[in-house]
């Protein structure tokens, strides 16, 4: 059975964990996996999460299955977390959606939902982007059209290309944008960019996909969140795909949610049905712990405003990684100011191939091949021996 099968290349950042593990160097630092890390490189659990799950731990009298669904609680608060509960969809009952595993599974249900929606559904790209954006949605059958968002030589964000691309689409086409902390450019559109975007999607009907995965580790929680909450209240649809991983630093429970802004509650009960249906045939119900202890978090008062400062400390430690990246490289010469302009845990810079494997052989900076850069790998003590080291390599 398996003999038509061709081995298929494993994921690059996925080997290089494993060539930074097996690296027998003292000092070595590590940009390239996608996980927040603190000052003294680690990826702790929160402290407010941790109170939510010793109340689990204590309180929880069952495992019993719930449903498709999810925690139906869980969903309501992250949903009036991310829209605000005062947003006119939530208001009108227009918000469909479901728990879902992490931010991967709200993709995938995503791209189910529209594939279900038009049998010939093309979904727009920016590139670069997250890895596993185009291949979970061509998986589900989707026509991905790609066009380039980010210019890495010059830092900038291609506003015209994208909506000279949006310019091609036809009427409930789907198109995929990163809510805000672009992985892997760090480089938002700016007000006016989304102003345009959003005009094109109007203009054409287009449906928005927003990537909603690093929000509070940019600007701040509503901040990061408005340009979604803006063109979900002024569009008809919208789909948000929201990550628990980062924010709440749940990454391995797998916590995420799906939430369809539909254009009346009536379209909101049909596609509630369709997410609920879709989610049974994918993974038949999401993992609840992680939910669950996220719920307990934002349920009670003090474990919100708890959770909500240890993010700011992890948003402020990244900002300030920015700066001191930005200024060491000003004294050395390079030019890395776009980095304390770019947002969340990623630059990419435009480092060759070569200059990343000289990194990493002559210096023990590990960075993805592409040269994007996990900022929250360093810690400020890095900062000034990565400058030096890229004067060198990159130079
Ligand atoms: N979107 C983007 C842009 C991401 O970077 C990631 C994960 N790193 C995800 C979605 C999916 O996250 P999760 O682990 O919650 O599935």
């Amino acid at each position: 059975m398996f003999k038509s099968l061709s081995p298929l290349p494993p994921d690059p950042l996925l080997a290089l964990i494993d060539l930074h593990r097996a690296d027998p160097r003292p000092r070595k630092v590590d940009l390239g996996v996608g996980v927040y890390r603190d000052e003294r490189g680690e990826t702790p659990v929160m402290q407010a999460v941790k109170k939510a799950e010793q109340r689990l731990w204590q309180e929880q009298r069952t495992k019993s299955y719930l449903g498709p669904g999810g925690d139906l609680a869980f969903f309501a608060r992250l949903r009036d977390l991310v829209l605000g509960a005062d947003h006119p969809a939530v208001v009108a009952g227009r918000v469909a959606g479901v728990q879902t595993p992490g931010g991967t599974g709200a993709l995938r249900l995503a791209a189910d939902l529209v594939r279900r929606s038009a049998s010939d559904a093309r979904i727009f790209v920016g590139t670069p982007s997250w890895p596993n954006h185009v291949p979970i949605m061509a998986t589900a059958g989707i026509d991905c059209r790609t066009h380039p968002y980010f210019d890495v030589a010059m830092q900038s964000v291609l506003v015209d290309v994208m909506v000279a691309a949006l310019g091609e689409g036809r009427a409930n086409d789907a198109v995929l944008l990163h809510g805000c902390c672009h992985n892997p450019a760090g480089a938002d559109l700016d007000a006016q960019g989304w102003a345009r975007v959003e005009k094109a999607l109007s203009a054409r009907g287009l449906v928005p996909v927003i990537d909603l995965a690093y929000h509070g580790l940019g600007d701040g929680l509503e901040q990061d969140l408005a340009p979604a909450r803006g063109i979900a209240a002024r569009l008809p649809r919208a789909i948000l795909c929201v990550s628990c991983s980062k924010n709440f630093a749940l990454y391995r429970d797998r916590v995420g949610a799906i939430l369809v802004v539909t254009e009346s509650a009536e379209e909101a009960r049909v596609v509630q049905s369709v997410l609920e249906s879709a989610a049974r045939v994918l993974w038949s119900m999401p993992p609840d712990h992680g939910a669950a202890a996220a719920r307990l978090v934002l349920e009670d008062e003090e474990l919100r405003a708890e959770w909500r400062a240890e993010l700011d400390t992890m948003r402020a430690r990244i900002a300030g990684l920015r700066q001191a990246l930005a200024a060491a490289g000003r004294a050395a010469g390079l030019k890395l100011d776009a980095i304390a302009r770019q947002k969340g845990m990623f630059s990419t810079l435009p480092l060759t191939p070569a200059a990343v494997e000289g990194l990493r052989r002559d210096h023990a900076i590990y960075a993805a091949p592409s040269g994007r850069i996990n900022v929250a790998g360093l810690t400020l003590e890095d900062v000034a021996p990565v400058v030096e080291a890229l004067g060198r390599c990159a130079g």
